[in-house]
């Protein structure tokens, strides 16, 4: 049905966006060869082009991603002016319209309104929806009129070209000629400008298709989102994108110390600077509980056909137990360590006995669940009355 609907629908080809974005890889590529072959390469051009590339793509994963759209933390107006220049040179539009997209992306994931419905295919939400303008007509931004608000955001969204062709292409042209004359700024432009502006955008639209398609889902099967650590080496940590799906307002998307995500490293930093505040973070307790949820729904699909309904009932109830245990466990936890910063000497070793006692239940659930899992993995005997 949603496709005779779709199929109805006037077939409109966004001819500014196909022209740039199917213009860009091929114009980078000739752009690189031709430098290359007329001035030589240095390595100016490639420190043109990884200063850009992370300051693009930074801008776009903590400062479109992670600070506007999400709110996942505050951040001061030099650092939000910052990433609304580089922002803008990732051409990928304004804040505003980015956001909107987002968030109705997080709202409707999966659906038809979700604008980079990936169960369209992975083409359709990579790229093709912002080659087809679906929705033509007045932009709709009434799901970021807290955004309107920040005259950070009006300002770019009102000048976005002009930022855009300035600090995307013309600004790494000028740093090359300070740094070595005509060749280097022709070589800044081609690296800094062309070829990183393909590498960003493609790194941004895997998080829409790739993260999709590939990878685990621990915390949640509720939606396509996946987790994949190879996608966040190439996309400032925004690879875990299960997490992310499910912890939208968490800054972090890689949530472990050793998960690959420069982006949390990034507003980490600016808060020690004092250019970024209000850190937000899910509690670990609700993390580790949805992981241990979702597990078992993974083993109770596969164990469901080799066990009876009567079975599975009692599997579940212990599956809640363990869950709950371990919920209250992870707040015992979290509750002490917060009490041990506060007391004194005196009444600092029964604290500390509380939270071993804590911690020997973390690890007493965890036993309990892993056991159940064997269990239902376990093909039951027939029974000979
Ligand atoms: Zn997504
Ligand atoms: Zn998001």
């Amino acid at each position: 049905m949603e496709d005779i609907e779709r199929a109805a629908k006037p077939f409109n080809i966004n001819w500014l966006n196909t022209a740039f974005l199917l213009g860009t890889p091929p114009l980078a590529l000739v752009g690189a060869i031709w430098h290359g072959l007329t001035y030589g390469i240095t390595w100016v051009e490639g420190m043109i082009f990884f200063v850009w590339y992370f300051a693009c793509g930074l801008s776009i994963t903590v400062g479109y991603h992670r600070l506007f759209t999400h709110r996942s933390h505050d951040a001061r107006a030099p650092l939000r002016l910052a990433y609304a220049v580089f922002g803008a040179g990732s051409f990928q539009n304004s804040i505003l319209e980015w956001s909107s997209d987002h968030r109705r992306h997080h709202k409707e994931v999966d659906h038809e309104a979700d604008p980079y419905n990936a169960s369209r295919g992975f083409w359709w939400s990579h790229f093709l929806w912002i080659l087809m303008d679906e929705h033509v007509g007045e932009p709709d931004y009434t799901n970021v009129r807290d955004l309107q608000k920040d005259w950070v955001v009006r300002f770019q969204h009102r000048f976005i070209f002009s930022i855009g062709f300035l600090s995307g292409m013309v600004a790494p042209a000028l740093l090359g000629f300070a740094l070595g004359g005509v060749g280097t700024a022709i070589g800044g432009f081609v690296w800094g400008g062309l070829v990183r502006t393909v590498f960003v955008h493609h790194g941004t639209f895997l998080i829409n298709s790739a993260a999709h398609v590939w990878g685990k889902q621990p915390y949640a099967t509720t939606n396509s989102s996946k987790d994949s650590s190879w996608l966040a080496f190439f996309t400032f940590g925004e690879g875990y994108h299960n997490f992310h799906h499910t912890y939208p307002a968490d800054y972090r998307n890689g949530h472990r110390w050793w998960q690959w995500d420069p982006s949390k490293w990034l507003i980490q930093a600016a808060s020690l600077v004092r250019l970024s505040d209000n850190l937000k973070r899910a509690p670990k307790w609700s993390i580790e509980t949805a992981r241990m949820e979702t597990s078992f729904q993974r083993a109770a699909s596969d164990a469901a056909t080799e066990h009876g309904e009567e079975q599975m009932n009692v599997f579940q109830a212990r599956s809640k137990a363990c869950c709950d245990g371990l919920r209250s466990a992870l707040r015992q936890i979290d509750a002490k360590r917060q009490q041990l910063k506060q007391v004194g000497r005196d009444k600092r070793d029964q604290l500390v006995n509380q939270l071993k006692q804590a911690k020997m239940s973390v690890k007493q659930v965890r036993g309990d669940f892993q056991l159940l899992l064997a269990e239902m993995s376990l093909t039951p005997r027939p029974s000979h009355s």
